[in-house]
């Protein structure tokens, strides 16, 4: 039976996305017909982007499953239309491309970069400390915040995770609860943000939490915008607490031009860039997720819509 795949993302992503779904459904033997458009109750399979063109999932009424393309769905988990299984994106490009931002950000902070690239003619050596001295806070551990800590272990540094539920990690001190929390930020030199946005972690980094972080510590945020609030950072960086932040996302996207990041002088602000979902790998994810469903198998990567991710 020929399955009908609706693409539901921006159109500019289907040159990027057609061929290489077809071929990953061709190799799972998938017979499928994707298109773009579809009369709704003809629709088998959504590949869904939060920024694409469905948000009312009542008229799929024959549609087994959304899959997003994208890895956070904050933005389609509390949909009361949705009644269909969503799954999130878990990408092999997608984690090298987060492991390669975080790291990057991480050594550039690390190494105090800045003043070279940007100073001012003049002899000033400042000799950064090894990696086994800088101390690293990731807080999330799932797909992404694993894969950082991982290659940021191998790097030497010593880092410390924060999850929901309790973990063991070779190599990396896992904590989880408010005092697990509070022993990682007092740690951190450098603290990353790989939460998912959550009616829970929605501005945990407030200003109670940055004062518990050492004095002129990094903050990298690539999880979500909102898991900061904002005014909080700013004081932080002004106070001197946080001595720079590198963020990726933000509350509002694009981040409005008034905003005080972009004039902020220890602010950088990078586009939602750190990561992407990589069509040639993410189409396998799609292809077997079909597949799975077809052969009454459990979905990978199901979103739990009461935790929220
Ligand atoms: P994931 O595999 O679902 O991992 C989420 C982690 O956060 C898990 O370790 C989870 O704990 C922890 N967590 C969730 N709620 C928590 C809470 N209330 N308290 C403590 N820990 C909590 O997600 P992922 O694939 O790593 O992605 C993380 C986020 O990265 C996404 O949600 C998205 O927002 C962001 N992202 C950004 C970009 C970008 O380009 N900037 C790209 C992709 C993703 P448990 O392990 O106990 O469940």
């Amino acid at each position: 039976m020929t399955l009908n795949v609706l693409f539901a993302a921006l159109p500019e992503r289907w040159e990027f996305y057609r061929d290489s779904l077809n071929e990953a459904f061709q190799s799972a033997r998938l017979e499928v017909r994707l298109q773009q458009d579809f009369e709704p109750e003809v629709i088998d399979y959504i590949v869904y982007a939060p920024n694409g063109p469905v948000m009312d999932f009542r008229p799929f009424t024959r549609a087994k499953a959304v899959l997003s393309l994208w890895a956070g769905v904050e933005s389609i988990v509390g949909n009361s239309t949705l009644t269909q299984p969503l799954s999130r994106m878990v990408d092999s490009g997608l984690s090298e491309g987060m492991v390669e931002w975080v790291t990057g950000h991480v050594l550039r902070h690390h190494l105090g970069l800045d003043r070279y690239i940007r100073g001012a003619p003049g002899w000033d050596p400042v000799v950064p400390p090894l990696a086994r001295h800088r101390a690293i806070g990731i807080l999330g551990l799932g797909e992404l915040g694993q894969a950082c800590a991982h290659a940021l272990t191998a790097l030497n540094f010593p880092v410390s995770g924060w999850s929901r539920s309790a973990k063991t990690i070779d190599g990396i001190t896992c904590l989880h609860d408010e005092d697990g929390l509070r022993r990682l930020l007092s740690d951190a030199e450098i603290l990353v943000l790989l939460l998912p946005l959550t009616p829970e972690t929605e501005n945990l980094m407030n200003r109670e939490r940055f004062s518990l972080m050492p004095k002129g510590a990094v903050l990298l945020n690539p999880g979500r915008g909102a898991l900061i609030d904002d005014n909080a950072l700013i004081d932080a960086l002004d106070s001197g607490r946080i001595a720079n932040a590198t963020l990726d996302v933000f509350r509002i996207e694009p981040l409005p031009q008034d905003h005080p990041f972009w004039s902020h002088p220890r602010v950088t602000v990078t586009p939602h860039i750190a990561s992407e979902t990589r069509a040639e790998t993410a189409s396998l994810v799609i292809a077997e997720n079909i597949r799975r469903s077809e052969a009454g198998e459990q979905l990978l990567f199901l979103v739990d819509r009461v935790s929220g991710y």
